[in-house]
């Protein structure tokens, strides 16, 4: 078993996820030192930009995006503020804006509004002359931060100490990780995925070794491999907490499919309950939710798939239609105003953003993007060369089975 350095903890991503939940339907921005006095610990940024108002940001991030003109491209995830999205030159869900951000040629700076491992993955995708910069350095994601590298090189020793170093699991990691996991993935026969081709990478991994590891999120590899067929009794869950994730070495050598114990802190918030409950309000209603959500709020839905396919499918549906969405409010709440003919709400009474996308202030955008007027690059994201390329083996696996 491999020998522990550390103790595991729950991140901090975790903890501040419900500071921002409200009762009320919108988001409006604050400046930024109204939006941190409600205790959280987001990187600490000059004076100057904490009582700006949030129109005084709006001006000064226009006239700051028009200075910089081609040089600098803002990618802008679907998660992402209001107040943030309209400055997007490109929005989408984490892989297409990866994409993008590899099709950049003319932009010297990628200014990417997301989170930690989107930027990172911008950064292994993009040309070595560009830069890409996160506006706010503590925008993890609580999905990723469940699976730091200390934990999965401790799992993946202990895993190969029991089914054997040569083809004995193959290890498949969601978009959603750190770097340092695409890499190990990439360097042992793996690949990445993202929520719209996990099955298709999954079936690729069983064809290699007739068992996978699934990382970070348990609810996407668990919806994943259900949807495929693999009963829950060829499953296990390993949990970091615990020596050998809490399995034996039989539930292990008998598993087809070895979750990570990880979640996403938005998705897991929608319930079966709340379904049945739109349902009775609103008997014509459809319900579409994201393969992040738990098992059993998945089964009740009528439609299943990444945000790319909930924002089509919503997009393209008749007007007069009914949708009850579970994804991540601010997506929602777009989704409602850019379709004043259809009922769009999201199934969570309370809102609540994801609260690290929401940690990209418009105060953090104004500061990074001065910052670059005035020749200095804050808070760029690099990558170690040789995870780089590992890691770009594993994502190019993926890219190879379209
Ligand atoms: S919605 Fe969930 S998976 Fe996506 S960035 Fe937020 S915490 Fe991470």
């Amino acid at each position: 078993m491999a020998t522990r350095t550390h103790q595991p903890s729950i991140p901090l991503t975790e903890i501040e996820q419900s500071a921002f939940c409200r009762t009320e339907d919108q988001l409006p921005a604050k400046s930024l030192a109204e939006e941190q006095a409600v205790n959280v610990r987001w990187q600490d940024i000059p004076a100057q930009y904490l009582h700006c108002s949030v129109e005084e940001l709006d001006q000064r991030i226009g006239i700051a995006k028009k200075t910089l003109g081609k040089s600098v491209t803002i990618l802008g995830h679907h998660y992402q503020r209001e107040e943030i999205i309209k400055y997007a030159d490109f929005q989408g869900d984490s892989f297409l804006l990866s994409q993008e951000a590899a099709s950049l040629a003319e932009a010297e700076c990628i200014v990417f509004c997301g989170v930690h491992f989107m930027a990172e993955t911008a950064c292994i995708l993009s040309s070595s002359n560009q830069r890409v910069i996160l506006p706010n350095i503590t925008a993890g994601c609580s999905m990723a931060d469940m699976a730091p590298m200390e934990d999965v090189d401790d799992a993946w020793e202990d895993l190969e100490s029991v089914l054997g170093n040569r083809g004995g699991i193959t290890p498949i990691t969601y978009m959603n990780s750190i770097a340092g996991i695409k890499a190990l993935c990439g360097r042992n026969n793996g690949a990445v995925c993202t929520s719209s081709n996990a099955d298709k990478v999954m079936e690729w991994g069983f064809q290699q070794s007739g068992r996978v590891l699934f990382l970070p999120d348990q609810h996407l590899g668990r919806n994943t491999g259900l949807k495929m067929g693999i009963p829950l009794d060829k499953m296990v869950v390993w949990d970091p907490f615990k020596a050998m994730g809490g399995n034996t070495t039989e539930q292990l050598a008998n598993a087809k499919l070895v979750l990570w114990k990880g979640h996403c802190s938005v998705h897991t918030r929608f319930s079966a309950g709340q379904i049945q409950a739109a349902r009775e309000r609103y008997p014509d209603i459809k319900v579409i939710a994201h393969p992040e959500c738990p098992m059993e709020t998945v089964d009740a839905a009528d439609f299943v798939g990444s945000t790319e396919f909930i924002r089509s499918m919503i997009n393209d549906a008749p007007a007069g239609s009914q949708w009850a969405v579970g994804t991540e409010v601010s997506l929602v709440n777009r989704l409602a105003i850019n379709n004043p003919d259809k009922l769009i709400f999201c199934l969570d009474p309370v809102t609540c953003p994801c609260s690290t996308m929401y940690r990209i202030h418009p105060a953090y955008l104004l500061w990074v993007l001065e910052g670059l007027v005035g020749g200095k690059v804050i808070n760029e994201i690099t990558v170690p060369e040789q995870t780089q390329v590992e890691a770009r083996v594993a994502l190019d696996r993926m890219l190879a089975l379209k």
